[in-house]
């Protein structure tokens, strides 16, 4: 096998490093990983997934760990905000025909799985600890590190999300990212029988969602228009999430919004989103994952798409012999979809802000499940 790098450096561990150091080491490569929170740990309430995904976890080994732990299940149903029945979104069985085609879990548990198999891969993990500078030259890159090491590197991946300081450093003028318009509010609430599946209640405005993230728990989430981006009061979350969800009569929601307690760990994120242009590499630095495309959750594919970055980057470069080809080819075959789920997801959310035209957001959706399901 070729590989173009020897031992690499990833600065941080969430879903798209972790993913680049598990496949990295299955291939022989040194990996460093720094991730500049000392506790590790995964905010958020329920993460969704698709087929796709569980493609993606399939191949780095974690899948029968999400099946144990999280929920998977066929379809997507949606309903207006009554609840009449509108149809239902197809969730093609991309991992197999045993594994459902989409499901959720919580966040930290999926954060878990993957630190464990990080850990498993042998890769050398520093965490509360980040680069302090990054110098390269044609044979090498070395880092400096806020622990006082100083380490040289074949190539340095920068997974450190959507507010990258490694992007920051490689490309001081890459655009920053933008508050799309929208804000989410998530809550983990205990799975009544009738929510074995993902479910959405579509209103003029708000949309209202559910997926089971446990045999026992499901998440809940709503995404509202708000003209600015202003801080909220925590101490209102409750009263507001259940404001909000008078504006849909549907017996469901009605009765999930009854269920909610101060115990339902509600969060509320207003939406960004970015895209940066190619290239997404300079010299021996790469960037992956968030640090690149940030994408809303409309399609929720995020992870998904970080995630497949990973898996590519490490195929790339295990069968070129030269760093330049590897990062061509991954750039190459990483664009136009990580482009599609990024702009798509911002005309779903723009198409919701403005009470748009209907047809074109379910088209859009089915379009981009269908373009999803494409190999990588
Ligand atoms: C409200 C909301 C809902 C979403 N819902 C979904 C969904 O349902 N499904 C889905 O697939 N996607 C969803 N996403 C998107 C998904 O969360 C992201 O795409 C995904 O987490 C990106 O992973 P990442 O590893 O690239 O970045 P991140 O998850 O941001 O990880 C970056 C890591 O780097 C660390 N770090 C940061 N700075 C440094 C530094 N200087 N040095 C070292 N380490 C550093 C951080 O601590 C973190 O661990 C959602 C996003 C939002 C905002």
């Amino acid at each position: 096998m070729a590989t173009a790098v020897k031992n690499v450096l990833i600065i941080g561990g969430g879903f798209s490093g972790m993913s680049a150091a598990i496949e990295l080491r299955k291939r022989g490569v040194a990996v460093d990983v720094v991730e500049i929170d000392p506790g590790w740990r995964s905010y958020g309430a329920g993460i969704s997934l698709g087929g796709a995904t569980f493609r993606a976890f399939r191949q780095l080994g974690i899948l029968d760990e999400f099946l144990k732990r999280g929920h998977a299940a066929d379809g997507v149903d949606l309903a207006l905000a009554n609840g009449i029945p509108i149809g239902s979104l197809p969730t093609p069985r991309l991992a197999g025909p045993d594994v459902p085609g989409g499901g959720a879990i919580m966040r930290p548990v999926l954060a878990e799985i993957l630190a464990a198999a990080t850990k498993n891969s042998g890769a050398d993990v520093r965490l509360g600890c980040t680069f302090t500078a990054i110098e390269q030259d044609e044979s090498s890159v070395q880092v400096s590190f806020t622990d006082g090491q100083v380490r040289q590197y074949d190539l340095v991946i920068g997974a450190d999300g959507l507010n990258s300081a490694v992007r920051s450093h490689v490309f001081p003028g890459a655009p920053s990212p933008a508050y799309t318009g929208q804000g989410v509010w998530r809550a983990v609430l205990p799975r009544p029988a009738w929510a074995s599946n993902a479910k959405m209640w579509i209103g003029q405005h708000l949309k209202v969602g559910i997926n089971p993230v446990s045999k026992e728990e499901m998440y809940l989430f709503l995404t509202e228009d708000r003209p600015s981006n202003e801080w909220i009061d925590p101490n209102s979350f409750l009263s507001a999430l259940r404001d909000l969800l008078t504006e849909f009569p549907a017996p469901e929601v009605a009765e999930l919004r009854e269920a909610l307690t101060p115990a339902s760990q509600i969060v509320y994120r207003p939406l960004e989103g970015l895209l940066v242009d190619r290239p997404w590499y300079s010299g021996r630095v790469v960037l992956i994952g968030d640090t690149v495309h940030a994408t809303t959750p409309h399609l929720a594919s995020g992870a998904c798409i970080g995630i497949e970055d990973a898996l590519v980057l490490a195929d790339e470069l295990a069968a070129h012999e030269t760093l330049p080809t590897a990062l061509v080819a991954f750039q190459e075959r990483r664009w136009e979809r990580c482009r599609m789920v990024v702009q798509n997801s911002g005309r779903l959310g723009d198409i919701e802000i403005s009470g748009g035209d209907k047809e074109e957001h379910a088209r859009i959706m089915r379009e981009s499940l269908i373009a999803l399901a494409a190999p990588i």
